[in-house]
């Protein structure tokens, strides 16, 4: 029946056609966009509202705060097409981990000078690849890579990245990538010399996520050690310093404490005028916050009521003692003494750790469920735990969490999913992964009308899903370059 429902046809056609950005009418936001979709009675799939004035502010903020750093956006973290068209209407750089991702930053047009290929071990068909396309800088931290890049691609800029570890890392990558910066850089770097390598800079990655400013001091100390041995005892100008990513992105985080260490760092160690191009590598800056997602409650499973087991009591015992454990079956050892008195309700959604939420295994995030229903300030908050969809035990989303009683139908918000997600996710189990809905104010829409290559039509009218409340305000918007106006009975 839904084939032949025109609500469930166009909120299907915004959810899946082309990639487009759909305009605003002002004073709506994502969280109207969200309750229209939901509170329509007809979307069941979990869904995604990407807000593109979030990334655009985002440019803004790394502007004013980091203005000596030009940054490449690492592709690794979201590799919407969208995405990656405003940053680079915008102007910045790209970190390409793979020949695809560089083949998909070289088809927006981007000039491949704008481009690093920041993945120190390199498959062979990838050198190839980017020599083919003229990405001449790319990393390096061993000596095998060096050879495999003087065979391949000799006239490559290559940049030595050294290890320097930030103490606290969400996501830690110095165990897989860098070289000790006091004896082994020096020698790396002798012996790209003797290859006949163009040696163009130095890179590190302090750890994703990062929570410790200092570390970027460090960091920038080694490389500038680097530089000056580079200098006196192989007679290498280095002119690349390539500080990396690490700098959070979520709602609520800023990058001022990073940034006032790393500006005072580049002031002491690369002053303006040295020669040095400052670069970075930021992820989860430009897109954390971005993306919000909404799922929605299939099926729960309430514990079961206290009554007399049926069993006789020896039997009882000996099967073991359940009074520490969830209706989940789960130990609750670690939850908070109110939490772990009381039982809990199990809540089964329509995204999971094999969707969007491979963050939780492989990036370590946390996430927040925020229900989408109003809650009553006197609501009575239960103990629960949120599950995907799949059949798989690993499957499980959030583990004792206080939250006002749902239903099935209720829907679950997540902010802050703009990260190391939809990028990783699949449709284990026939789940289907997500589908987004890109939003901009009519304000953004007009700066970035014309800047985007790829598609002609980006932008779309606004979200027409009728009948909901939220909807009413929303009217005028722009459709493949005309303003549209529609009034309220739908007649355009
Ligand atoms: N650069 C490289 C080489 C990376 O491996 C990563 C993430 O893994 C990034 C940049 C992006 O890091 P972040 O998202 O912490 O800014």
């Amino acid at each position: 029946s839904h084939l032949h429902n025109p609500k469930m046809q166009l909120i299907s056609k915004y959810l899946e056609e082309e990639p487009r950005i759909h305009v605003l009418d002002p004073g709506t936001g994502v969280w109207n966009v969200i309750r229209s979709i939901a509170e329509s009675g007809v979307q069941e799939d979990a869904f995604y509202v990407c807000d593109i004035d979030d990334v655009v502010k985002k440019y803004e903020v790394w502007k004013q705060k980091l203005p000596r750093v030009y940054p490449h956006y690492a592709v690794k973290c979201n590799d919407s097409p969208l995405v990656l068209e405003v940053l680079a209407a915008l102007g910045i750089g790209f970190d390409c981990a793979s020949k695809a991702e560089m083949s998909q930053v070289i088809k927006m047009g981007v000039d491949p000078k704008r481009i690093i290929f920041a993945n120190p071990a390199k498959p062979a068909s990838h050198i190839r690849h980017a020599a083919s396309l003229g990405v001449e800088v790319m990393t390096f931290d061993n000596e095998v890579e060096l050879h495999k890049i003087r065979t391949l691609y000799s006239s490559a800029k290559v940049v030595l990245r050294i290890r320097c570890d930030s103490e606290v890392a969400q996501c830690p990558l110095g165990m897989k990538f860098g070289c000790e910066a006091t004896m082994e850089a020096p020698r790396l770097l002798a012996l790209a010399k003797n290859l006949g390598l163009h040696v163009e800079g130095i890179s590190f990655h302090v750890g994703s996520g990062c929570g410790d400013p200092p570390v970027f001091r460090r960091a920038i100390a080694r490389a500038r050690a680097l530089f000056d041995h580079a200098s006196s005892a192989l007679g290498m100008q280095l002119t690349l310093l390539d500080l990396g990513g690490g700098y959070p992105g979520n709602k609520g985080s800023t990058i001022d404490a990073i940034a006032d260490v790393v500006n005072s760092a580049l002031e002491e160690f690369f002053p303006v005028g040295c020669g040095v191009n400052i670069i970075a590598e930021p992820g989860r800056f430009f897109v954390a916050s971005a993306y919000t997602l909404a799922t929605h409650i299939h099926s729960l499973r309430e514990p079961p009521p206290k009554a007399p087991s049926i069993l006789p009591a020896s039997v009882a015992e000996s099967l073991g003692n359940s009074r520490n454990q969830g209706a989940d079956g789960k130990d609750s050892e670690n939850l908070d003494e109110d939490v772990k008195e009381q039982p809990k309700i199990m809540y089964y959604i329509n995204d999971g750790v094999y969707g969007s939420f491979g963050n939780l295994l492989y990036d370590h995030a946390h996430v927040t469920p925020i229900p989408l229903k109003p809650i009553l300030s006197s609501s009575k908050l239960v103990p629960s735990s949120i599950w995907g969809p799949t059949c798989d035990g690993l499957d499980r989303v959030c583990e004792g969490v206080l939250l006002p009683r749902l239903t099935v139908g209720d829907w679950i918000v997540f902010e802050d999913m703009g990260a190391y997600t939809l990028v990783s996710a699949g449709p284990f189990n026939g789940f289907p992964v997500p589908c987004v809905l890109t939003v901009a104010s009519e304000h953004v829409a007009h700066l970035l009308r014309d800047k985007l290559p790829l598609t002609q039509s980006h932008f779309e009218k606004v979200i027409d899903i009728p009948l909901t409340s939220m909807s009413n305000n929303w009217s005028p918007f722009i459709a493949d370059g005309e303003i549209v106006c529609r009034a309220k009975g739908g007649k355009t």
